[in-house]
């Protein structure tokens, strides 16, 4: 009886409350056009779909109603946010056609396709008059955007701002099991063109809206399947959405530094030909509405800190004002460090515009549910002053309400101060271009004699797509720099910087000066979009002492390392005046046949640097020319080949040179084939397996095969455990990493239940395809471990990485090889120094004594001459016992003559497998075969080195141990990377080891020196 007084007292205050609520938001100017008539319907259904009346708010309990502009309901059945709908892309498109048909108002834009080839669209909305002016209001933007086009001067930008209108962007669905903002922002759009509320009108009328209301349309189309299967088997187990695009999932939000995913490039392309001054991206994951643009520390350390303010300014306009309307759960801050610039976002903060992100609150679908919070979500905090309840009926309508009210309550501040933000968009852009002579850097340089040519024209045609302008220099040029300093000089967790930080002022003394040929490329810095470029191409220290002890993504990326090129951070300012030109076009690296001999012949050379444009040529010309590799260097007038190198028989003259000019390859006539030891590069048939439980990872490994053209199978490890004779169909079996640990790869998914069907049907459309089963619960299975353990026995290839390395270690695949467990190593996502150990192994062919790589807490491998690890004493440390004589001399014992002492174990490095000495060797069953040790290419560099990026406490525990590591095992060969050299499109510089691994799959003992015992 008390509880029922107590909730009917709490009943009447909450109505108290959201009587004021509706008097405040007439105060705050969202009242409503009592002219205008309500769509009784649509409201009504609102009204029935929001779970308690809190869940809403005055901007969103009610749709305007218009005599011919249709509603949502026109293509969805019902409103937005209804239980049980989720429209496919094509229907939402449909609604933005029927809106820009309707209303002159809304106009539709496609902004390009999808890896699968689904259309991209963004929604333009604002007044007629505004709309009519887009192109002139363009050409105002661009102008602010690059100063450098009004000379800098602050009155003609004043006027400029005077003219324009700001245009807000806003994207949805990125995540594709995040559904809720498709029919939020149908029903936006719809607000947007009809309604006349004062507020919205001023909107209308003072700012453009821009819309993309499906990021992912892939994955978008699959998760609606998914639903709809749930619908039609409601008492059963779903699949749950194994593949969103076509490559990655969740990481298609991690692309806007390398731009590898359609949806990064297509959305880039609107952001930089619209201008807009604000990209705000739409996501479903915190009760109930989490503004994270605020976010946490530490901050990007390269953005303006006017748009770190912006954040403020928005972001907490927005909690204040759903706060007033009584709605809960709504807050910033939390615990998203905003460090990485990877997230789609980003790509305004990193372009002198605005990042925003949503979290709102979804179910994952369109059913309405009872959901139980965590304390960690319910709890109050100082940033979540009326947290979200622990315990209440959620629906998509509810979801869509919080999303519309927030953005609407953006767009409104945003409208009233669109001459504050346009006028911070021309001072972010300004002060880009005036970072030389501020901040710095001067400039990037790509030195024009980088060993890598093919590798440095792919890295500037990425900042190319970034917006930023290349220049190349006419003649060489010198300019001063600070010295490098010493390695004991330097702080041991420090990066090893090419260049001067320009935060400390060199020293006349510090200084040298250096010299770059003729050819080289710069990035220069007083260009509007130089904070990208800096953003990429500069060292990144993550302390391990910072007060984030959760770290949100990785915490190094420095492009440069990561595509083993060459880049100097050059801060004299002289480098600008260096004599060059701007690259009109794409970089592309120097190509075509040099050298001479009589008329043209058919053998030519091409020197193996790691540039992945080889692997490419080597798989467009598999059907009309030869090719071989060189085990050792050799040198032909002059022009030295590196170990690697390829030498080309053709048949085609057209399509070879075809290939040289399309892929950026030179290759140089040879009279006669060198006198040193080469074998044949046969084309392998290649597969990548991957698991039923998780495909993101390795979708980074199929991306980078399809970039470069290497042909592979797409098999899973179903199909692995169906067949006995993998070696008929396979030479090399690729197993990304990602997938956990050996007992899931093994076992795959629990069996309870029923059947979980991954498959095309007429259900589900858009699943199946290129990845396809009738129940993706099997995993491997032990026939299936065994199968591909038989598959390397014979004499197949088997590559994995990070834990799918660890998978290939614990299934006792390489003997040799054991895993050191981590107790302290901290290595967030960040860039680590490699170290070469055996050259001559064709995994190594065109790389040099040291290579960055990247490194989430790899695997620490330990080598051993003994099966299961262990056996060889590691040698040297020990020192004399108490005796006669000096520390060096031998102890002596008494009344007999000195004995003589056997030879000290030799000193072995961590890397090395301890020999074997005599006394353990005696029916050491386990010695391995020399021919079948452990064969160690990289290891990692010392712990003093080995931080080139980002955040890494502990080194020390995974300091020189190996990093790539060759196991023969029987015909066979396991590789195992301890990086993973395939990672977000970003680590171009360590693709070639994998491809290396490939080429020479039949020939991998080339260049092996065998232990003698
Ligand atoms: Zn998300």
């Amino acid at each position: 009886m008390h509880l029922k007084k107590i909730s009917t007292v709490l009943c009447a205050t909450l109505l108290l409350i959201i009587g004021a609520a509706f008097s405040v938001h007439a105060q705050n100017g969202y009242a409503r056009d009592p002219n205008q008539a309500v769509d009784e319907d649509y409201t009504k259904k609102i009204g029935e779909y929001t779970t308690e009346k809190f869940f809403n708010s005055p901007l969103t309990d009610y749709l305007p109603a218009s005599p011919n502009v249709p509603t949502p309901k026109a293509v969805l059945g019902d409103v937005a946010g209804a239980p049980g709908k989720l429209p496919y892309s094509a229907d939402v498109y449909k609604y933005m056609r029927m809106l820009e048909k309707a209303s002159p108002r809304v106009k539709v834009f496609s902004i390009g396709t999808t890896e699968e080839g689904r259309e991209m669209i963004a929604v333009a909305i604002a007044s007629e008059s505004l709309l009519a002016k887009l192109d002139e209001n363009r050409t105002r933007l661009t102008k602010l955007a690059d100063p450098r086009l009004i000379n800098m001067n602050d009155a003609e930008a004043d006027k400029l701002v005077d003219e324009s209108f700001p245009i807000y962007y806003i994207t949805g669905t990125i995540h594709s099991p995040e559904t809720g903002a498709p029919t939020a922002l149908m029903e936006l759009a719809y607000r947007l063109a009809v309604d006349d509320s004062p507020y919205i009108k001023s909107i209308r009328d003072g700012m453009v809206t821009l819309i993309t209301p499906i990021v992912e349309v892939d994955g978008r189309d699959r998760m609606v399947d998914v639903y709809n299967w749930h619908l039609a088997h409601p008492n059963e187990n779903w699949p749950p959405l194994l593949y969103w695009g076509h490559y990655v999932a969740h990481d298609n939000n991690r692309d806007a530094m390398g731009l590898s995913l359609k949806l990064t490039q297509n959305v880039l392309n609107t952001y930089i030909s619209w201008k807009p001054q604000v990209l705000h991206d739409l996501h479903e994951s915190v009760p109930y509405l989490y503004d994270n643009t605020i976010g946490d520390g530490p901050y990007n350390a390269w953005v303006d800190p006017i748009l770190t303010d912006e954040w403020q300014l928005i972001g907490w306009k927005n909690v204040s004002e759903m706060t007033k309307f009584g709605m809960p759960g709504v807050f910033a801050h939390g615990t998203f460090d905003t460090w990485s610039p990877g997230y789609l976002m980003f790509i305004a903060a990193t372009h002198n515009g605005i990042s925003r992100l949503y979290e709102t609150f979804g179910n994952g679908g369109a059913d309405t549910l009872v959901r139980t919070l965590s304390p960690d979500e319910y709890q109050r905090t100082w940033y979540k002053q009326n947290p979200p309840l622990p315990r209440a009926k959620w629906s998509q309508r509810n979801n869509n309400n919080y999303e519309q009210t927030a953005i609407l309550i953006s767009l409104d501040y945003f409208n009233k101060n669109g001459k504050l933000f346009l006028k911070n968009f021309y001072l972010k852009s300004k002060r880009s271009v005036e970072k030389p002579k501020n901040e710095g850097p001067a400039a990037y340089v790509f030195p024009g004699d980088d060993p890598r040519p093919g590798n440095q024209a792919a890295l500037l045609r990425l900042l190319q797509a970034q917006g930023c302008e290349v220049h190349r220099a006419t003649t060489p040029f010198t300019v001063t720099m600070k010295k490098k300093p010493t390695p004991r000089a330097r702080p041991s967790s420090s990066p090893a910087a090419t260049a001067s930080p320009a935060a400390s002022p060199a020293k006349k003394d510090d200084t040298e000066s250096r010299t770059f040929p003729a050819g080289t490329y710069l990035v220069r810095m007083d260009q509007p979009y130089s904070r990208i470029a800096d953003a990429l191409l500069d060292y990144q220290y993550w302390s391990p002492r910072d007060p984030q002890t959760s770290v949100y993504d990785d915490t190094g990326w420095t492009f440069g390392e990561v595509s083993n090129v060459q880049v100097v951070r050059v801060t004299d300012v002289k480098a600008l005046d260096a004599p060059m030109e701007k690259v009109n076009g794409a970089v592309v690296s120097p190509s075509g046949i040099k050298g001479g001999g009589g008329d043209g012949g058919t053998l030519y050379a091409i020197n193996q640097t790691a540039d992945n444009n080889l692997v490419s040529l080597r798989f467009r010309l598999k059907n009309s020319a030869s090719f071989e590799v060189v085990e050792e260097p050799f040198e032909v007038a002059g022009q030295k080949f590196n170990r690697g190198s390829f030498l080309v028989r053709i048949r085609d003259g057209r399509e070879f040179e075809k290939a040289l000019a399309d892929l950026g390859v030179t290759a140089w006539i040879l009279v006669e084939p060198p006198k040193v030891k080469t074998h044949a590069l046969k084309i392998p048939r290649i597969a990548i397996m991957h698991t039923w439980l998780n495909t993101q990872d390795e979708g980074w490994w199929r991306l980078a095969f399809d970039q470069m053209g290497v042909p592979f199978d797409y098999i899973s490890t179903q199909d692995v455990a169906k067949d006995p004779d993998l070696n008929k169909k396979y030479d090399v079996i690729v197993f990304g990493p990602g997938n956990g640990n050996l007992n899931g790869v093994i076992q795959g998914r629990p069996m309870y239940g029923n059947p979980i069907p991954w498959k095309k049907t007429e259900l589900t459309p858009n699943l199946g395809g290129f990845a396809s089963t009738d129940d993706i619960r099997p995993g491997l299975g032990w026939a299936g471990l065994m199968n591909l353990q038989n598959f390397v026995r014979r004499g197949g290839v088997f590559i994995g990485a990070d834990d799918s390395a660890s998978f290939a270690v614990q299934a006792g695949f390489a003997p040799g090889v054991s895993i050191q467990s981590a107790s302290r190593l901290k290595a967030i996502g960040d860039i680590l120094k490699t170290r070469m150990v055996d050259a001559a192994s064709p995994i190594a062919y065109g790389y040099s004594d040291t290579l960055s790589v990247y490194c989430f807490n790899g695997p620490i491998f330990n080598v051993s001459n003994v099966a299961g690890g262990g056996g060889g004493r590691r040698g040297g440390g020990g020192q004399r016992a108490t005796g006669r004589g000096t520390v060096d001399d031998p102890d002596v014992v008494q009344g007999r003559p000195p004995a003589e002492l056997p030879e000290p174990p030799p000193q072995v490095e961590v890397w090395e497998a301890a020999p074997v000495q005599e006394e353990q060797r005696r029916n050491l069953v386990g010695l391995i075969p020399p021919d079948q040790r452990p064969r160690v290419i990289l290891r990692w560099g010392n712990a003093s080195e080995l931080l080139v990026s980002g955040l890494l406490d502990g080194g020390d525990e995974i300091a020189q141990h190996a990093a790539v590591i060759d196991s023969p095992l029987d015909r066979g060969h396991v590789i195992l990377f301890s990086n993973n050299p395939f990672w977000r499109g970003q680590t171009a510089g360590s693709y070639s080891l994998v491809w290396n691994v490939i080429m020479n799959f039949d020939n991998l003992n080339a260049g092996r020196k065998l232990d003698e015992k």
